[in-house]
């Protein structure tokens, strides 16, 4: 069991020191002794609950991490797509999208140069056409056929070049599933203790993945799955969370099959967290929940569209909102053009909900939003689209606000902050400023140290290195 004093560190506001004796907070105050303990100098920094992560999926943001957009829109040229295929780590790499206007003919001999030491396989725009380096030829060696499908140099060998090999490729891919390692680094190096998965319908493979990484310790974060089937067996240190639904706004279900299906989550004592995006799909889960009641925990993830007057409803029935702000910042400037004109002033609102009594946290939807909890804190901030456009300007939170969202307990997003004290969990975020220092700045470079079920994570992200 490890023990660790944080001497001065901010903790709500004063400067103490807090010692951690394995899995929690055992005490807190001035002058507390460091005897067998490993000690943490924070210097007057403040020592956070762990960031928790109310909405993302895990799988999704290893796929996206390894995919790489060799598009001409993405890369200009050859050192843009250089550039873009440098990314740390040793397995697979995963390329898209790529055109001859980039850097010209690719096979084995050109991607050698550029990626010598790990597989590569880069698709081209069309489809049809995989280029590979000689590690990934070496891979799926035994996958090359005879045909004309296989390109061959003069002496008979591979160049690289696979056409419409596709169906034959994923037979030597068993062996690169997507790696959670890289998505646990950031995270920790975010500050990031925890996540809930929001992946609906999450299947045991992808459940198995998830448990294989955090076993080995390369994901080190708890994990809230809101896509565990009711009857899930699920391994320790994965929790099932609220059922997710997911409500397609082309194919929204009729009434009767939405409260039933909520009344079955219902009945198996699990609240449900509705994926509304539109005003219908909003309107159609309160109605749902409005008849036949709703339970703690009952959430609504995104809200994009909140019509007047309807803050007030889901404050009366106890629903919270898991927002994202984020997407503001990405995807602002499609919504400023495409959104209907009387949606636009109810877009993923913030200030308003809350100011109604609802409990709103804010989440990354990573990799669909970005995952850096401070850029998503900005964002909800701000409220500014990438060409500087301003959305829902009296929506506006300050960093704190959004910060709490973070600090929340996972069943209890929008509730009040966890705290440090005796018998905490030991999940901790030490940051090298102050609170106020931190919210004037939000950079994620102010992680100093995580703390996770009590052991220390130090300067894992790049950034603090
Ligand atoms: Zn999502």
């Amino acid at each position: 069991m490890t023990t660790l004093l944080f001497r001065n560190a901010e903790v709500d506001g004063e400067l103490v020191d807090v010692r951690v004796e394995g899995h929690m907070v055992t005490a807190v105050g001035p002058g507390l002794s460091n005897a067998g303990a490993e000690l943490i100098d924070a210097g007057g920094g403040a020592l956070l609950p762990g960031l928790h992560d109310h909405h993302l999926h895990l799988l999704a943001i290893a796929a996206a991490r390894r995919s790489i957009d060799c598009g001409s829109a993405a890369v200009r040229d050859e050192a843009g797509l250089r550039a873009a295929l440098a990314v740390p780590g040793t397995g697979w790499l995963r390329g898209t999208n790529y055109h001859e206007s980039v850097a010209g003919e690719l096979d084995r001999t050109v991607l050698d140069r550029w990626v010598p030491d790990r597989p590569v396989r880069i698709q081209h725009r069309s489809g049809a056409l995989w280029m590979l380096n000689s590690a990934a030829v070496k891979k799926v060696s035994h996958v090359l056929d005879g045909s004309i499908d296989v390109e061959r140099d003069g002496a008979g060998q591979p160049t690289g070049r696979l056409w419409r090999y596709d169906d034959r490729l994923r037979a030597a891919l068993v062996d690169d599933p997507p790696d959670l390692g890289p998505v646990g680094a950031d995270l920790t190096g975010f500050g990031i203790t925890g996540v809930t998965d929001a992946t609906p319908d999450i299947d045991s493979t992808a459940i198995e993945l998830i448990a294989a990484a955090r076993e080995s310790g390369t994901l080190p974060q708890r994990v809230v799955l809101l896509g565990a089937a009711t009857d899930a067996r699920l391994p320790a240190g994965i929790e099932a969370g609220p059922y997710k639904l997911l409500l397609r706004d082309h194919d929204l279900p009729s009434y009767d099959e939405l409260a039933a299906r909520v009344a079955t989550s219902h009945d198996a004592h699990r609240p449900v967290a509705v994926h509304c995006v539109s005003r219908e799909s909003l309107l159609l889960t309160l109605a749902v929940l409005a008849d036949i009641g709703a339970v703690d925990g009952d959430r609504i993830e995104h809200a994009g569209v909140v019509p007047p007057g309807v803050g007030e409803q889901m404050a009366e029935l106890g629903v919270r909102v898991v927002t994202q702000p984020g997407f503001l910042r990405e995807r602002g400037d499609a919504y400023a053009r495409d959104v209907a004109e009387d949606d636009l002033p109810h877009l993923y609102p913030h200030a308003g909900l809350l100011a109604d009594g609802v409990s709103v946290a804010v989440s990354s939807d990573a990799p669909f939003g970005p995952l850096d909890p401070w850029q998503v804190i900005a964002a909800a901030v701000e409220r500014r689209s990438a060409a500087g456009v301003v959305l829902g300007e009296a929506e506006r939170v300050s960093a704190a606000t959004a910060l709490a969202g973070y600090l929340a307990p996972p069943d209890d997003p929008g509730g009040p902050p966890r705290r440090i004290v005796p018998g905490a969990a030991a999940d901790l975020c030490l940051l090298h400023a102050p609170v106020r220092t931190a919210l004037a700045s939000l950079d994620r470079s102010l992680v100093r140290t995580v703390v996770i079920d009590g052991v220390a994570h130090v300067g894992e992200h790049p950034a603090n290195q």
